[in-house]
């Protein structure tokens, strides 16, 4: 069964990919279908961005459609940035520039003050049926970075139980512990009970 990856970052796809090894599902890219709309983000909660990326783009190629849109919660920044993590800042800002702003307003933040959480909302989508999952991980801002693997905020998302940032983490050690597995891993139990039994019978 062919289901497709709603995402245009490199970064998702690969974890999305190491996450969800399934070896009846053949997962799509975007890259694989030209002219494919651009879905513009603007919902206020992390299920409606997920739902419309899933939905536009299955109705586009036709295919069942796994998306996810994730937020990092700063508890110092009341919650922020949340939805507007991509662009915390600005429009065209880098994984370097959210980083390096976060750290500068944190820059007075003492540490028992930074607790941050990443939280993904995966979704499945199917004319007929859609499924959501969220996945959490709970963190603490760091005041500089560590690590070089990853991506985004990684470097300065330090894991207590860990005792390192998600940057320092091997991918598969990542992906064993991450928001976006606990998310994806929910999904794929979610999906397999109802429309992967349904469709492969
Ligand atoms: P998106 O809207 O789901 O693409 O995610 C928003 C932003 O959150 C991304 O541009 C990244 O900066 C950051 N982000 C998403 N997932 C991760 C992750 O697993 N680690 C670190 N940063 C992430």
């Amino acid at each position: 069964m062919d289901i497709l990856i709603a995402s245009s970052n490199k970064d998702k796809i690969r974890e999305i990919r190491s996450i969800l090894q399934l070896p009846d599902v053949n997962l799509r890219t975007l890259d694989e279908f030209p002219g494919v709309p651009e879905v513009i983000e603007d919902g206020n909660t992390l299920f409606e961005n997920a739902l419309k990326k899933a939905s536009v783009l299955a109705e586009f190629t036709g295919l069942p459609t796994i998306s996810d849109d994730t937020a990092l919660e700063v508890d110092a920044l009341n919650g922020r940035p949340g939805i507007f993590s991509a662009r915390y800042a600005g429009q065209k800002a880098t994984y370097k520039d959210n980083v390096k702003k976060m750290i500068k307003d944190l820059s007075a933040v003492p540490e028992k003050d930074r607790k941050a959480r990443f939280r993904t909302v995966a979704v499945f989508y199917h004319p007929e049926i859609v499924v959501s999952e969220e996945g959490v991980v709970e963190g603490v801002i760091l005041t500089e970075c560590h690590g070089k693997g990853g991506f985004g905020y990684d470097p300065i998302f330090f894991i207590p139980e860990k005792g390192k940032t998600y940057a320092e983490m091997s991918s598969d050690e990542k992906n064993s512990i991450s928001h976006r597995s606990k998310a994806f891993r929910k999904l794929h139990k979610s999906i397999k009970n109802t429309f992967l039994l349904v469709n492969n019978s």
